[in-house]
């Protein structure tokens, strides 16, 4: 279903300017190291950069780095995951990452770590520690960037993006539909009409168990929208 052409792009939150998954890694660099130099002269804590990828979704997030790996588990579940509560953690290799340990001593720098969200039907997203940077912010976690929705357009007619996506026919690539084909979809699937259609949402875990979108940034979390 996510084929070739599904580009990703995300939004700088500091100047809104659109850039590729590549391009906005470095340039939110240099917003962070400017605010850096101009926050130097006050009270700073440590933050990290952290960016999170599924496929061709990503999220770049800003840490405070004394805070809890739960606040990070917390924003995913929020923005991405959580349908009906599952358990979730992290893991670096094969080893268990306590909630309560702190997000500054586990994302060193080039640290790449994996949360799970249910361990049935599980939705993995990958984290990556970028860098530390010394700032004055009140916020202890902000999202820095996210992809915009991507261009999932409908299966049947390729003309109007998707809204739905069929859960029960979701491996079979002509699964996703607009609203007038969602209606042919149901005359030949049973199951849709009567718990297999879900909305097509801006998150790894579209289609899966319960989940229907998240509860922030909730203005990106819809279908693709034509510009
Ligand atoms: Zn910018
Ligand atoms: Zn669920
Ligand atoms: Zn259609
Ligand atoms: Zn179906």
């Amino acid at each position: 279903m996510l084929e070739e052409e599904l580009k990703s792009e995300g939004k700088c939150m500091f100047c809104e300017q659109l850039f590729s998954p590549k391009e906005i890694k470095k340039h939110l660099v240099k917003h962070l190291a400017d605010m850096e130099k101009t926050d130097a002269a006050g009270k700073t804590q440590t933050y990290c950069h952290i960016e999170v990828v599924a496929a061709e979704m990503f999220l770049h997030l800003l840490v405070k780095g004394n805070k809890k790996m739960e606040i990070i588990d917390d924003f995913l579940r929020g923005i991405w995951l959580d349908c009906c509560d599952h358990m979730s953690g992290f893991r670096h290799k094969n080893i268990e990452i306590e909630m309560d340990e702190k997000v500054k001593d586990i994302f060193v720098p080039k640290v790449k770590i994996f949360h799970d969200y249910d361990y049935g039907s599980t939705t993995r997203v990958f984290l990556t520690g970028l860098k530390y940077y010394d700032l004055n912010l009140k916020d202890d976690i902000i999202l820095l960037s996210r992809n915009e929705p991507l261009k999932i357009m409908c299966s049947i007619c390729k003309i109007k993006p998707a809204v739905n996506i069929c859960s029960v026919c979701l491996w079979d690539r002509d699964s996703v539909f607009c609203e007038s084909c969602s209606k042919k979809h149901e005359k030949i699937c049973n199951d849709f009409d009567e718990y297999s259609s879900m909305p097509i949402v801006n998150s790894p875990r579209m289609g899966i168990c319960g989940y229907t979108g998240g509860y922030i940034d909730t203005e990106r979390d819809g279908v693709y929208k034509k510009t």
